[in-house]
């Protein structure tokens, strides 16, 4: 189908249904062990048995967005000079994302987690949390919630319903949610913005750099729209009614970074998974996973990583995130047959 014809087909249900498939194939990895999650499970009517490769990489998805997580999470100081900063975290088509429950599970929520998404999703959300205790005993007992209205109001979690492209109605959730747009804010968009025309997509960004002065913007996305493997994954997306309407305006990882600086953040930086897979997410984790499940497919997993990234932006007007990034990494000391592979028959 040609992009412009295939454009007039983006379906709002199509593309909330992305959730579903995110939180299914989350599942597929808890349940082989690739990561703990107690919570999912409640999210998904089916649960499914993805492929060895879409486990790995729904895992390096989950430890990339972990990792940075913790780094934003971590108290300041250090040992007996702790400081105590309110933390926030905003997330953009949050679907059926469970990170708040597993936070206040380990003790390290932050003060403020607000999650949007079109209504049809958060109403869903919403009764579910109201009706499983798992859940409900999570959020504090002040809580309101209303499924009509597709929302929840407590003193640390807010689940409100906005279509992100409605600029204007971000401001009303800022508000309403009780954001404290000076204080350290994490926004989380994965697999989110790319699904939007890249005016919204700009009109988003831009928006989150002029609100929150400290604060890092997370994006979880595919790239390479343009080889044999991007015009497939392109293909099979607007084949099921979501094409990738944000991936032609940003295309490579420059491009990714670009697009945060050109809307007034101070610092970017992009990677693609194949690299944060080897040099990001901690080494040992990714020795256990590597022994779960086997595959011999080497060279559609590095395609299928080198089409995925992580950029990041940073503000950092309080002047908390000078170590923040990609720079903690761990290097593997002892590759894996598989890596070593990789790191011959790669150069970057
Ligand atoms: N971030 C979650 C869900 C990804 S699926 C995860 O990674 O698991 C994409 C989500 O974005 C869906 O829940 C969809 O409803 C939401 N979304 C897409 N466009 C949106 C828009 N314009 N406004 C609000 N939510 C949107």
């Amino acid at each position: 189908m040609p992009r412009k014809q295939a454009q007039s087909h983006s379906s709002t249900a199509a593309v909330q249904a992305t959730n579903d498939d995110a939180a299914a194939s989350k599942l597929s990895c808890v349940n082989k062990g690739y990561m703990k999650d107690d919570y999912v499970h409640l999210f998904v009517r089916k649960p499914v048995r993805r492929s060895p490769i879409i486990n790995r990489g729904y895992y390096a998805r989950w430890a990339a967005l972990r990792k940075f997580l913790l780094q934003f999470l971590k108290p300041e100081g250090g040992g007996d000079d702790e400081i105590h900063v309110k933390k926030q975290i905003l997330s953009l088509g949050a679907g059926f994302d469970t990170t708040y429950f597993q936070l206040q599970e380990e003790g390290i929520a932050p003060d403020i987690y607000v999650e949007l998404d079109f209504k049809e999703v958060t109403s869903k959300k919403a009764a579910l949390i109201e009706n499983l205790d798992q859940l409900r005993g999570k959020i504090g007992p002040e809580a309101s919630i209303s499924r009509e209205r597709g929302e929840i109001l407590s003193d640390h979690y807010k689940l409100l319903p906005v279509d992100l492209r409605d600029i204007h109605s971000l401001a009303t959730v800022i508000a309403l949610s009780q954001l404290d747009p000076s204080l350290p804010t994490f926004i989380i968009a994965e697999c989110v913005l790319i699904y939007l025309d890249p005016d919204s997509t700009h009109a988003i960004v831009g928006w989150a750099s002029r609100t929150f002065s400290t604060a890092v913007f997370f994006l979880y996305e595919q790239i390479h729209p343009d080889d044999a493997f991007g015009e497939q994954m392109i293909r099979n997306l607007e084949s099921r009614g979501c094409p990738l309407l944000g991936i032609h305006a940003t295309p490579t990882l420059e491009a990714k970074e670009k697009l945060f600086l050109d809307q007034g953040w101070q610092r970017a930086v992009a990677w693609d998974m194949l690299k944060i897979y080897s040099n990001f997410i901690d080494a040992q984790d990714r020795r256990r996973i590597e022994r779960l499940e086997l595959f011999d497919e080497f060279e559609e997993w590095y395609m299928m990583q080198e089409h995925y990234c992580v950029a990041f932006a940073i503000n950092d007007a309080l002047g908390v995130f000078q170590n923040f990034g990609f720079c903690d990494s761990q290097h593997v000391s002892n590759p894996s047959p598989e890596l070593r592979r990789q790191s011959d028959s790669k150069v970057h």
